[in-house]
């Protein structure tokens, strides 16, 4: 791991004073469960409330916002910003429009978390506490840039959260806030985060993406399914990140359930055959084979492209 890590550029230092709400919100759910005293309802409540808000971070956030993986009404589009920003990870076009950068420059000197380029605590929450970063990319994001209400959203992006805390404290007081809100969100942050920065070390390589993406199931339990991001960085389009039965998504099944009831519908999968381009690529190539036949990835440290979507625009 210490390979991995680079100093960090001294213009992107951490900004304390930035990070003053961030790190509050951690001591008062502290404070908050040794004076309410711990118990396991408050455990269940704020479960509930990562669970179901950590479905709307990966569901929302990132595979409908940043990647259009699938398809919604505008109504439920705005449902699903709204409840991803009760999340308090500010807007949904500015979360959308970094992570399309992400991709683009995938750990380069441009991807702005780059684990690999400039370590964990920069990569998990070192960048997103700084103020030179809270700018929307819109160049990034004009396609959802047009939506006036998502506009209003993304403006006001702490609404969601005030909404959701005072609804959790006239719904049953302190021990919902404590748990419901702080406990759940303190934990929330850090479960998403680990994808910007654990997805990129811990777990194991399918494809040879040129970043240093990783599959892993933990990661992938944590976080609803987002832990498969290798399989992701190899093929961003697909709704589902497991690419196999047994790489457990909770986020898609959720979105499944959904689009059997029709709130959402055009789910994309991967095609098997690009799926399994990496088998093809294990093969010793047959005499006479045709060019077009051999792996479309290259082998770990070599060149090849950010994603298939670069080698194949056409799936
Ligand atoms: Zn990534
Ligand atoms: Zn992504």
């Amino acid at each position: 791991m210490s390979s991995l890590i680079r100093t960090v550029k001294e213009d992107d230092r951490t900004d304390w004073v930035a990070a003053i709400p961030f790190w509050s919100v951690h001591v008062l759910a502290v404070i908050g469960i040794w004076r309410l005293g711990f118990s396991w309802k408050g455990v269940a409540i704020a479960a509930l409330f990562y669970y179901v808000r950590m479905f709307a971070v990966t569901a929302g956030y990132h595979r409908y916002f940043a990647h259009k993986t699938y398809k919604t009404s505008r109504a439920f589009q705005f449902l699903l910003a709204c409840l991803a920003q009760s999340s308090t990870q500010k807007g949904a076009l500015w979360w959308a429009a970094h992570h399309r950068n992400h991709h683009k420059y995938s750990d380069k000197p441009e991807d702005v978390h780059s684990m690999k380029l400039r370590g964990f605590w920069w990569s998990h929450v070192g960048w997103i506490l700084m103020h030179k970063y809270d700018a929307t990319e819109w160049q990034e994001i004009q396609d959802f840039a047009k939506f006036p209400e998502l506009r209003f959203l993304n403006q006001w992006h702490v609404l969601p959260s005030i909404v959701l805390g005072v609804s959790l404290y006239l719904l049953g007081g302190w021990t919902w806030l404590v748990w419901g809100y702080l406990v759940s969100t303190s934990f929330l942050w850090h479960g998403t985060f680990t994808i910007n920065s654990l997805a990129h070390w811990l777990g194991r390589r399918r494809y040879a993406t040129t970043d240093e993406s990783r599959n892993s199931l933990f990661l992938a339990l944590i976080t609803m399914g987002e832990g498969w991001h290798n399989n992701h960085h190899y093929y961003p389009k697909s709704t589902s990140q497991g690419f196999y039965w047994w790489e457990i998504d909770l986020s898609y099944y959720v979105l499944r359930a959904l689009a059997a009831v029709g709130l959402v519908w055009d789910l994309h999968s991967i095609p098997v055959r690009i799926r399994d381009r990496r088998m093809v690529r294990k093969e010793r190539p047959a005499a006479g084979r045709p060019a077009e036949a051999l792996p479309l990835v290259a082998p770990l440290g070599a060149p090849a492209a950010a994603s298939v979507a670069e080698l194949d625009p056409a799936e």
